[in-house]
């Protein structure tokens, strides 16, 4: 009777661990996975803005007023003392008309070929989903076949752009997609010292965060579009914004998560790729670099 019992309880114990439960992650976890390849951590981190969607507020945060708002479109560039790495690959002129979907908005071509540069010379690309705002510069670009043996693309990532890419342009075909260096993990990714990838499907399904601990000790959490606005982390609320669909109970988890490290953690530095206020703020205090090194 009593080792029945026993049984009874283990089963259920293995089951409820094995049932796939809402989205979380836990932050020490993810500072011991950033130790695991050895090296020295990355130096600093810059961030360039090369577009702009003017969207009024209430999208980006649920209950916002309907102020006007800009979002900006940016890549970032992760330095180490001999590389660095990409995070997000821009996007060219055509792709990002889809996104004013008729309105014309602000592109900066210089600041675009200073993204193409960067991936040209990077020693890696990762992007944060498979948006196109993050990807369209390792695919619908004439140099897409030299930058994708370099781009680390995740199979969820690969799995949207075959099926269900976000515009025509990004789409991958099977051949296409046999280029780019496709990885799968669970949850964490060490992916070189002092980065981590974090799986965080909701955004899209491919979604994932990005972790980077400096060799100064300074920690940066980019989270891609997890958030549109920092205030969305703040107020721990979604987007209002019906041309997404996003898995709103995964989102709802991350924010909550997230709002919980921003108001314990104020040392790390949560990123949110379109915040324009957030990206002006960090360059002027120099916890971002304002422009991307050669
Ligand atoms: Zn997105
Ligand atoms: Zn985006």
């Amino acid at each position: 009777m009593k080792s029945a019992l026993h049984l009874g309880l283990l089963a259920f114990l293995l089951l409820s661990a094995q049932k796939p439960g809402v989205w979380t992650a836990d932050i020490d976890q993810i500072r011991q996975t950033a130790r695991l390849i050895p090296g020295r951590g990355p130096l600093r981190v810059n961030v360039l803005k090369f577009a702009e969607s003017r969207r009024a507020k209430k999208f980006s945060i649920k209950g916002a007023p309907d102020e006007p708002s800009v979002q900006a479109r940016t890549a970032v560039q992760i330095v180490y003392t001999d590389g660095y790495i990409m995070l997000d690959s821009g996007m060219d002129q055509q792709v990002h008309n889809f996104f004013g979907r008729g309105v014309v908005e602000p592109y900066d071509s210089d600041a675009a070929r200073e993204v193409e540069r960067a991936l040209v010379g990077a020693r890696s690309i990762v992007v944060t989903h498979e948006h196109g705002d993050h990807v369209a510069g390792v695919i619908h670009t004439p140099l897409a076949k030299d930058l994708a043996p370099k781009t680390i693309l995740t199979r969820d990532q690969v799995k949207t752009l075959l099926t269900n890419p976000q515009m025509p342009e990004i789409q991958l075909t099977a051949e296409m997609a046999s280029r780019y260096n496709v990885i799968d993990y669970e949850k964490y990714l060490p992916f070189g010292p002092g980065i981590v990838l974090i799986k965080a499907p909701g955004h899209t399904p491919g979604s994932q965060m990005v972790y980077a601990r400096l060799d100064s000790g300074r920690e940066y959490l980019f989270i891609g579009d997890t958030a549109w606005h920092m205030d969305g982390v703040r107020q721990v609320k979604g987007k209002d914004a019906p041309w997404i669909q996003e898995d709103e109970e995964s989102l709802k988890a991350q924010l909550i998560w997230l709002n919980r490290l921003y108001n314990t953690d104020p040392n790390l530095f949560i990123i949110a790729s379109h915040d324009d206020e957030q990206r002006r703020d960090l360059v002027a205090k120099g916890i971002l670099g304002g422009k991307l090194e050669r």
